[in-house]
């Protein structure tokens, strides 16, 4: 077991109004949407959210993956797709969270997706939370073929959650896990104190004896939050 003190000196934080977000995941969320239905689609999916988001999302400031964002209005960004584009009851929100990861993870983990090593993919990720999201702390408990992560100090919102279902199994997908299982039983937006997420996959192949290279990273990890823009 594992504790991220990162966070620990840090008083916690976790109202609604507090939690911020990089521009990243929401323009990685709207990606998804182009992908489905281009220009027309983002358009509708903007209008169906209050105003105050939409200047966000879409003002006349282009949203940098840098930029700090309400977490709130990433939460109501993925319901507004998830009504627009689906059925209104999460479904389609895995399908945007294993494009968020597709999207991203190669970009900011490239040179360690090789190590065939799907766990590790998950908890580096939760390592860099911190670099994409102001509050919230994760507490992880990994086998070779499971993880259990639980989220603390954290507001939820649960299409965020929904989609982070869908992020967890790219990721695993990525890192080289078949037959993903990632399941979300305990819930914040539901009453718990915090959200726990589960995992369970099958190895691809019989991976070789292999150096976790994660203490390498830690000195400046935010040098891996790219911005293509600047
Ligand atoms: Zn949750």
């Amino acid at each position: 077991m594992r504790f991220f003190s990162e966070t620990e000196s840090d008083p916690a934080v976790s109202t609604e109004r507090d939690a911020l977000t990089r521009g990243l995941n929401p323009l990685a969320a709207l990606d998804y949407v182009r992908t489905q239905g281009g220009a027309p689609a983002i358009a509708q999916v903007l209008r169906a959210l209050p105003k105050d988001d939409q200047a966000i999302l879409a003002g006349e400031r282009r949203l940098s993956q840098r930029a700090w964002v309400p977490f709130m209005t990433q939460g109501r960004l993925l319901s507004a797709i998830d009504n627009v584009l689906g059925n209104a009851d999460h479904t389609l929100l895995f399908e945007v969270g294993q494009h968020m990861a597709r999207r991203d993870i190669p970009r900011l983990f490239r040179p360690f997706l090789k190590l065939g090593n799907p766990g590790w993919v998950i908890e580096f990720g939760m390592r860099m939370w911190r670099y994409y999201h102001s509050c919230g702390r994760w507490q992880i408990e990994r086998t070779p073929v499971t993880v259990l992560a639980t989220l603390h100090d954290h507001p939820a919102h649960e299409a965020f959650c929904s989609t982070f279902v869908g992020w967890m199994t790219g990721a695993l997908e990525m890192g080289g896990g078949v037959h993903v299982m990632v399941d979300h039983p305990v819930c914040h937006a539901r009453g718990a104190p915090n959200c726990v997420y589960t995992c369970r996959w099958n190895r691809r192949r019989r991976p070789d004896e292999q150096t976790e290279p994660m203490d390498r990273f830690t000195s400046d990890p935010s040098s891996l939050l790219v911005d293509p823009d600047e």
